[in-house]
């Protein structure tokens, strides 16, 4: 038997309301749990609480008691509203409990409950999720930019060779920090350019001779022939720099000259040209192929020709001979099957209502930040001004005192300006790839097929459980349990064409 705990909130207003006391919530949550088979273990009520807030006394014991516990398997909720204010705060604490392999169940809402439905619904939302936390590292990097735009790299750690440093002079905050040489590894750096322009270094040669002189990577280990040529390729040793996939002119001194780095590039480009596109990633279907005649799983490899050319491919550990498959191929093929699922008409509206059940999330609580931002503002204005009158009109504080705290007040009100700006923006541009994102699921071959490799992993892995490989075609697929029972609902169609399930 499965064990749960039962969280139940009432705000203040609901106490009087019908059918929203906790009597209520718990009446439903135990009934779900008879029903599903759970044994409730513990119940956890926030009174007079609202859900604004996830500072609430039971919700953080309950939190914790999850992270102490390794016994428990649900949490049950009459309603996700109880949980959380909006579907992206819900969203979050079920990623949190899912580390723990706890699932959130609301037992009024399907929808978003750990049924086939809501797994596929936050599945296509970890698409969304994954460009927020895109749009939280531009919001850093708006402040950067300034600093990129005076010609200092923004950046962490520069490209081995350089590293940094205090300015002995800065001009304002922005370039008090700045990339010099690192004496121990430039001369070891150039000297890499050097070799490799006379074509008769490889980039494997020149990270064995590099590991030899005791030069280490950024992050102290061995340098591979990949990192290398990264470093072969890039524009910082010529005093450039990119900054969000813009290239700025650097304040730091050149290692090499133009001549030498266009002559390394044309050698690259050569030898390169044969060879396989790289690979960011590992290989996508990693753990997803298998041997259709022995039913071992797939390796993969990655093989560097006599002529430097590489191919890429996917084989049977066990048979090998006669399984080698091209990973583009394979790829492909998995791809074309993608292309075969349909989403019910029914079940695509459904996903389409809470995404607009976001957006609407998302309008508010940009509403309620500009608010607090204002409220901020406002009161460091009027902090501002009453240490101006201690300084010159009552005269109680000194200049020093007086100059520390003005300036330290004048940047917090610069931030909370660029903060305000940014919220438009992000508003507004998060709303367009929702939408995009919507029409996409619309149709999942078309959202697989654009995805980015991590994204298609986690398609990958909502979907199937496996394809089963023989002679370098796909000759069976085995969808997911969620994926399985969605079809039975009707929900998910899977165009039958030729290959069986
Ligand atoms: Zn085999």
């Amino acid at each position: 038997m499965k064990t749960a705990l039962i969280y139940s909130r009432v705000s203040t207003e609901e106490q009087a309301e019908e059918g929203k006391s906790f009597e209520t919530q718990i009446k439903l949550c135990k009934k779900w749990a008879k029903d599903n088979d759970y044994q409730i273990q513990e119940t956890y009520i926030d009174r007079g609480k609202s859900a604004t807030t996830l500072n609430r006394p039971a919700l953080q014991d309950l939190l914790a008691k999850c992270k102490d516990d390794i016994g428990i398997d649900a949490i049950l909720v009459q309603d996700t509203d109880r949980l959380a204010r909006n579907t992206l705060d819900h969203l979050t604490i079920k990623a949190i409990l899912k580390k723990k392999k706890i699932n959130i169940i609301s037992v009024s809402q399907p929808m978003l409950d750990d049924s086939p439905e809501g797994n596929l619904i936050d599945t296509i939302l970890a698409s969304v999720n994954a460009f927020q936390s895109q749009i939280t590292g531009r919001k850093v990097s708006k402040v950067l930019e300034e600093k990129a735009k005076m010609g200092w790299y923004p950046g962490g750690r520069p490209p081995l060779g350089y590293k940094n440093s205090e300015n002995p002079n800065p001009t304002s905050t922005l370039d008090k920090r700045i990339v010099v040489f690192d004496p121990e590894t430039s001369p070891y750096l150039k000297q890499m350019f050097e070799k490799y322009s006379t074509n008769s270094y490889s980039a494997q040669k020149l990270a064995d001779w590099l590991n030899s002189k005791g030069v280490k990577s950024v992050n102290g280990g061995l340098l591979s022939h990949s990192t290398v040529h990264n470093y072969l390729s890039d524009t910082f040793y010529i005093g450039k720099f990119l900054w969000n996939d813009k290239e700025y002119v650097g304040k730091h001194e050149k290692l090499i000259d133009k001549e030498l780095f266009n002559k390394v590039q044309e050698l690259l480009c050569e030898r390169n040209q044969n060879a396989s596109r790289k690979r960011i990633h590992n290989f996508l279907l990693s753990g997803f192929v298998y041997c259709a005649d022995c039913k071992s799983r797939f390796w993969a490899e990655k093989h560097t020709k006599k002529n430097n050319d590489t191919y890429e491919h996917y084989y049977c550990s066990k048979c090998k001979t006669g399984t080698y498959t091209d990973v583009g191929k394979l790829e492909k093929a998995v791809e074309n099957i993608f292309q075969k699922i349909e989403l019910s008409k029914e079940y695509t509206k459904k996903i389409m209502d809470s995404a607009l059940a976001m957006i609407k999330d998302l309008r508010e609580n940009t509403d309620i930040e500009r608010r607090k931002l204002n409220i901020k503002k406002t009161q460091l204005e009027k902090a501002l001004k009453e240490l101006e009158d201690q300084r010159f009109v009552y005269k109680t504080i000194n200049d020093e005192k007086y100059l520390s705290i003005s300036a330290r007040y004048e940047g917090d009100i610069k931030q909370i300006e660029i903060d305000l700006g940014r919220l438009t923006v992000d508003k507004s541009e998060k709303i367009k790839k929702l939408d995009k994102l919507l029409r996409l699921a619309e149709n999942i071959g078309l959202a697989y097929k654009e995805a980015k490799p991590s994204l298609k992993r986690i398609y990958l892995k909502m979907f199937f459980e496996k394809f089963e490989v023989s002679k370098g075609k796909i000759v069976k697929y085995h969808l997911s349990k969620d994926i399985k029972e969605l079809i039975e609902n009707g929900s998910v169609r899977v165009k039958t064409t030729g290959l069986p399930l």
